[in-house]
């Protein structure tokens, strides 16, 4: 659960603080089910009560440790924590939780039956180029949703690829250091130019 080298592991959080963390009944129960998933299935409680559990060692309890958004939510937006300091996204936790459920319940728990485990592909991985990768969430990158984290610091009208913004398939907004939201990437049909070499890019956020 807390990872191991064929799963994943939490970033910024050890084992040590998951070891302290764990402290009732629920959380042995919890782990005891993700080694035993029904029908392959990991039940909504046991979900709720991991969630709860990651929260805690993250160090959110009470309201905010109930849901890894809002855990994030108060760590990043309040507590002023750095991203790399925060619990995982729901949809990455959920894949997460799928590979610990299958290196537990299905290479650990039948090492010693004849049967092969399953196919992985249930379990938070998937074949690419002949290897299971993890997939790492379900959810798209915070990038690509968030708009005010991408701008760019074009000075020569934002028409080709070397923008920032329109690279990354996002209208310009007033956050832009030049441009401000008006130029020629403002609307999103606008069409691609060739990149032009002699424009002078001035980098990411
Ligand atoms: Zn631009
Ligand atoms: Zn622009």
């Amino acid at each position: 659960m807390t990872g191991c080298d064929t799963v994943s592991f939490f970033c910024g959080v050890g084992k040590h603080a998951f070891y302290k963390a764990w402290t009732t009944d629920e959380e042995t129960n919890a782990f005891y089910c993700l080694s035993h998933p029904q029908d392959n299935q990991l039940s909504a409680e046991i979900v709720i009560a991991l969630v709860k559990f990651v929260c805690k060692a993250y160090g959110v309890k009470g309201e905010e440790g109930l849901c890894l958004t809002t855990a994030r939510k108060h760590l990043f937006a309040t507590l002023g924590r750095p991203v790399n300091k925060i619990p995982p996204s729901k949809g990455c936790f959920e894949m997460h939780l799928l590979r610990s459920a299958y290196q537990s319940g299905q290479i650990w728990g039948r090492a010693l039956h004849v049967e092969k485990p399953e196919c992985p592909s249930q379990w938070g991985r998937r074949l690419v180029g002949g290897q299971w990768q993890p997939i790492w969430s379900t959810q798209d990158a915070i990038w690509s949703k968030v708009q005010a984290l991408y701008k760019c610091g074009c000075q020569s009208g934002c028409a080709t690829m070397r923008c920032n913004c329109r690279r990354n398939g996002l209208n310009c907004i007033l956050a832009c250091k030049i441009c401000k939201g008006d130029c020629e990437n403002k609307k999103k049909d606008a069409n691609l130019l060739p990149e032009d070499p002699e424009e002078d890019v001035d980098g990411d956020v």
